[in-house]
């Protein structure tokens, strides 16, 4: 039995659609999450036997209420008014044992009312990919979605490459409120719906905040502490749509995702992303974008327009002061320095990185466990600013819990995504684990921890939608 209590389904009409998965061929379980159904109270023996017909869509269990959320959502800029889970379905909000909330969702589920021209499916590849990225960040204690299950389906999802094997997620999440879903009320000039949202998520998330400035503010804080939290790992999102950013500060609906190996601020890996909008370094600019949008649906709630404007407007500029604050606390850590007081020591280590692409997570991982020397091909360079950064005697143990040992690197995801489609789920089991335990030497483990060659890297990721 799993404890259910529904609210989103419970909120007026024109918030989702009601609709069942739609059930797959032969389900098999690629991945269960055991940690996590023990943390939300679910018998992950039951789910991975008899339980396995609801991680596919096949049966719904009892409680769950399925639901397509509705939302709009600006894409690369360009608003569309409708969006929608297109390939999704929330099964309900599982009450764990200590109370506490959780969205239920299966991702790939088969199509909705908001599918357009989509058919609602996932191949296996995203699936793996979402599964093992989002649990390191989980791992590293990064706000995000959490995966409790893969099963693939026994039915083939055509897309570019030809038919690839298809699979269902099981995502987790404090919700899947998006900004996009107040676009989407605010579009319609719902104000109705816009101040219904509103209370259901200051009750859910934010049950401090008496109003929507103040919702604004605490959304505003959140973000600002997640995107620092990316970019102290070398996270690109890879599409920071607004309709992809979680009003709970989570970080939501991995799809071109990627971990930098060689350090350049300009980093891009989404093949879509041709203009470089989701660079490593533009994460904060469009998190700000992001939230300016969020804060102009919020305007309508806020009384008199032009106090509101104001207000709202000093809101969003607070992202820039956090964000500050918070990347330096996170760099700061990293080096086991006080980053406030050493900024430009911090700078010009990333500075000397860029120039030659120095590897990001050994760099870190070389500093904090032996000599990060041999990362740079300018050891003049390195030593005079490694003089300066000893001199300060950096706390090693901050930089241990840091600095994770090894990342999911993208080849290392690829060649996981490669042979779980030839039926290998091994490197995918092994690359989980080292994953999952980012902090833990272990002999076994050590290849996991090399950067890529020049011909193993792999520098482009696809939506795969
Ligand atoms: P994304 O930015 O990839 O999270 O998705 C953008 C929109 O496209 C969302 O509304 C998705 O539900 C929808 N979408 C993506 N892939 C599919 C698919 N295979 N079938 C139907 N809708 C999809
Ligand atoms: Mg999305």
């Amino acid at each position: 039995m799993i404890h259910f209590d529904n609210s989103y389904a419970r909120l007026p009409q024109g918030f989702f659609a009601r609709i069942d998965p739609t059930p797959v061929s032969s389900p098999q379980l690629l991945a269960l999450n055991e940690g996590l159904a023990e943390r939300l109270g679910l018998d992950a023996g039951h789910l991975a036997g008899d339980g396995l017909g609801v991680l596919a869509g096949n049966a719904v269990p009892e409680g769950a209420e399925p639901i397509a959320q509705a939302y709009a959502g600006h894409q690369f800029g360009g608003f569309s008014p409708q969006l929608g889970d297109g390939r999704a379905v929330l099964l309900g909000e599982v009450i764990a044992p200590d109370g506490a909330r959780f969205d239920l969702q299966l991702k790939g589920s088969g199509p909705t009312p908001f599918s357009r021209r989509g058919d609602g499916r996932a191949w296996m590849g995203p699936v793996l990919r979402e599964y093992l990225v989002s649990e390191f960040m989980a791992a590293m204690g990064v706000p995000t979605t959490r995966a409790l299950a893969a099963v693939s389906t026994g039915d083939l999802v055509f897309r570019e490459q030809g038919g690839l094997p298809g699979a269902v997620l099981t995502r987790v999440a404090a919700s899947h409120i998006r900004v996009g879903t107040f676009q989407y009320f605010a579009v319609r000039d719902d104000k109705t719906r816009l101040q219904h949202l509103t209370d259901h998520v200051i009750a859910r998330h934010y049950p401090d905040c008496g109003d929507p400035l103040a919702l604004l503010d605490a959304v505003v804080e959140r973000q600002a502490r997640t995107i620092a939290d990316w970019m102290s790992l070398g996270f690109i999102h890879g599409v920071m749509n607004t309709d992809n950013m979680a009003i709970s500060g989570e970080t939501i609906d991995y799809g071109p995702c990627a971990f930098m190996d060689g350090y350049h601020p300009d980093t891009v890996f989404s093949s879509i992303d041709r203009q470089g909008r989701y660079a490593w370094a533009q994460q904060p600019q469009i998190a700000v974008w992001n939230l300016a949008q969020f804060a102009t649906c919020l305007i309508p709630l806020m009384g008199d327009e032009e106090t509101a404007v104001e207000a709202a407007t000093k809101a969003v500029h607070r992202f820039a002061p956090l964000y500050q604050q918070a990347w330096l606390e996170r760099f700061g850590a990293k080096l086991g320095i006080d980053g406030t007081a050493h900024q430009a020591l911090v700078e010009r280590l990333l500075t000397l990185m860029a120039v030659e692409r120095a590897d990001f997570t050994r760099v870190f991982d070389a500093l904090t466990h032996g000599d990060a020397r041999d990362e740079f091909m300018d050891r003049k360079g390195f030593d005079a600013w490694a003089a300066q950064w000893q001199a300060l005697s950096p706390d090693r143990a901050r930089m241990q819990r840091a600095n994770p040992r090894r990342i999911p690197r993208n080849h290392r995801i690829e060649a996981a995504i490669a042979s779980a489609v030839a039926g290998d789920m091994d490197p995918f089991r092994r690359l989980l684990d080292a994953c999952t335990h980012p902090f833990d030497d272990r002999a076994e483990w050590a290849d996991l921890a090399v950067a890529p060659t020049k011909t193993e890297a792999v520098h482009n990721t696809f939506c795969g939608t």
